[in-house]
């Protein structure tokens, strides 16, 4: 589902990404650990194009992001093209960036109405049905800065899951919250997981990352040092630095 190739990036002269390879199946969860400026957030936005690779490649459901190849040749797509391309692809960012002047129905129908231009009866009924999910139905009508911070991260998941995506992606999604507001937010990440969803997610939760994680990362310094199951990585790093970064985060 997601497979990126010595991917290289730089911005100006710091050298971000190393040569990372990664490899997430249909289905699976991973979980990305490291320190802060190790590249974990420029490594997910590489990944639905919204930083170009210098080098490497990174496809998507076997088709390369923001390309169309033609026999050995790459023909850079247009902007309107990369746009569709990443409506297949949720983003869940620390902060929730919900339209404050819409209501969360109204926000959870933003996209399919003028991105995908499906009819306003079927975006409704959708949108109702994502809230029953984030267990948010009462909150349809309400505004967001009268949801408190967990609450607002749940709409900010469900409307990327009104675009009915192949693939999400998380930046640490419970790092701004309150401590006590922090499960019900993994909560309906690990729903999501259980139903089969492929996610990227990038978060300190090492409980979250042992019960929900198919495959847990590490990375450090631009690139991928650890990659394995929970378990492994977890528990009984090669690395030291891995070690002292889990003691560290615990
Ligand atoms: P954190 O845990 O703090 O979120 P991170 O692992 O997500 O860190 P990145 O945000 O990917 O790290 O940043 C990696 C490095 O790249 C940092 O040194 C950062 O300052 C730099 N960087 C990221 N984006 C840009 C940009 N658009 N322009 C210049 N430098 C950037
Ligand atoms: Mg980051």
């Amino acid at each position: 589902m997601v497979e990126l190739r010595g991917v290289h990036k730089s911005f100006g002269g710091l050298h971000v990404l190393r040569g990372v390879d990664l490899d997430v199946r249909q289905g699976q969860v991973l979980v990305v650990l490291g320190p802060s400026g190790s590249g974990k957030s420029t490594l997910l936005r590489t990944i639905n194009h919204l930083e170009k690779v210098d080098s490497g490649s990174v496809r998507v459901d076997g088709r390369l992001l923001g390309y169309r190849q033609d026999g050995p040749r790459l023909f850079e797509l247009p902007e309107r093209e990369v746009l569709r391309q990443r409506t297949q692809i949720g983003f869940v960012f620390q902060a929730f960036n919900l339209f404050p002047h819409l209501t969360v129905r109204q926000n959870l129908m933003e996209a399919p109405l003028y991105a995908q231009r499906r009819p306003r009866a079927a975006v409704v009924a959708l949108a109702d049905r994502l809230l029953e999910r984030v267990g948010l139905a009462d909150k349809a009508d309400a505004y967001p800065r009268t949801l408190s911070g967990g609450q607002q991260q749940r709409v900010a998941i469900a409307r990327a899951l009104a675009l009915e995506p192949k693939l999400l992606l998380f930046d640490e999604p419970t790092s701004a919250l309150d401590p006590e507001l922090v499960g019900e937010v993994l909560d309906v990440i690990k729903d999501l997981a259980v139903g089969g969803t492929t996610m990227i997610v990038v978060t300190h939760e090492i409980g979250f990352a042992r019960e929900v994680a198919d495959l847990v990362a590490f990375m450090d310094a631009g690139r991928v040092l650890e990659l394995g199951p929970p378990a492994q990585v977890l528990d009984d790093p090669v690395h030291e630095r891995t070690r002292a970064f889990i003691a560290k985060v615990l």
